[in-house]
């Protein structure tokens, strides 16, 4: 098979074109490398089957040739992280409106299989213990722009079911959540990361608020696993799937694992939102998927505990040390 994997230079996407790669398979990998980079795909470069090409999903003339050349297609680009959205908020929406209008109805036109890769984000402020596919949504207004990823998501997945039904485009949406793991960068934001190169530095681990909301962390090679899996089930397509890890935890509660597991004397400290976000930024108390249906169609369940993620990103850090040096730094570039 022939793979285009677009966003394939960032963190789950250089996952994913890996283990693409190790299955045999041909990889066009796609990325504008603007929260990508080349150091993820370090490995993969010099791959017989393995082509990058530093571009954009919003050219359609690209897009036409490589979606032209591809078997079926994971659209993994899109403007992530909290930190980025809330500063690059036009790119935020083009990027991920724009750029999936552009592969899907190439997609429709030369009829390949899409995955789309959607966010938890999208669920918003929904209070449910569990967040399940057919649930109602909740988002907040649009003069937060946090909420304008949510809503170039949503958009998204309109916009892939509507192919569907109207074209017949067999598309697949999955809803990732918290996914964490080696070569993800806090530099947007993210908080594992962030306490890990933190706790390395021996510098105070930043948690916002009270500490209390939790969240669900799930290692990138069980989502890679699960992606694929989709890909290869027919029963999949035109349907949306929670990717995500159901075992909770809160932050407060994550900084002590990071500051153990890296043996670090690094003090927890904790921050007011106002000193970290936009005005009126609404963090989310909780967010725990509810993925009994794709459990049900592949057998999922997450595996690889916590402590073993934060080990495995800490022993992936003490190798980069320019990452150490820069993640989770507030002045960092956002
Ligand atoms: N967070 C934190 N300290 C940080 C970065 C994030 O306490 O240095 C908190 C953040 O406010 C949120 C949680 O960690 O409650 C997860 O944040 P992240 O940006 O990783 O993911 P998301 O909010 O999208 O779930």
């Amino acid at each position: 098979m022939i793979y285009l994997v677009t966003g394939g230079a960032g963190f789950i996407g250089s996952h994913l074109c890996a283990r693409l790669l190790s299955e045999g398979h041909r990889v066009l990998a796609v990325d504008n490398l603007s929260t990508g980079s080349y150091a993820n795909l370090a490995g993969l470069s010099d791959h017989p089957k393995f082509s990058f090409v530093a571009g954009d999903v919003r050219h359609p003339e690209l897009m036409e040739e490589l979606v032209r050349q591809a078997d079926a297609i994971f659209h993994l680009a899109a403007a992530v992280g909290v930190r980025h959205i809330l500063h690059h908020p036009v790119e935020t929406l083009e990027t991920n409106i724009l750029g999936s209008h552009i592969v899907l109805s190439l997609a429709a036109r030369y009829r390949r299989l899409t995955l789309v890769a959607s966010t938890s984000e999208v669920y918003g402020k929904s209070r449910r213990e569990r967040f399940s596919e057919e649930d109602d949504l909740v988002l907040g207004p649009s003069h937060l722009s946090r909420w304008g990823y949510a809503c170039s998501k949503l958009a998204d997945e309109f916009l892939a079911l509507a192919y569907h039904r109207e074209q017949g485009l067999p598309v697949i949406i999955a809803r990732l959540f918290n996914t964490v793991g080696p070569r993800q960068t806090g530099r947007y934001g993210m908080v594992l990361p962030t306490f890990v190169a933190q706790a390395l530095r021996g510098e105070p681990l930043t948690v916002y608020g009270n500490g209390r909301q939790t969240r669900c962390f799930i290692h990138v090679a069980e989502v890679v696993e699960a992606l694929i899996g989709l890909t290869r089930e027919p029963r999949a397509t035109g349907h949306i799937f929670n990717i995500g890890s159901t075992e909770e935890v809160s932050i407060a509660h994550l900084a002590q694992v990071v500051t153990e597991v890296t043996r670090s004397p690094s003090p927890i400290v904790f921050l007011p939102y106002e000193q970290v976000y936009e005005a009126g930024y609404e963090d989310m108390d909780h967010r725990v998927p509810d993925i009994t249906k794709i459990r049900e169609l592949l057998g999922f369940t997450p595996r690889i505990r916590l402590a073993q993620i934060v080990q495995e990103v800490a022993n992936w850090l003490r190798e980069d040390a320019a990452a150490v040096a820069s993640l989770g730094r507030r002045t960092a570039a956002a």
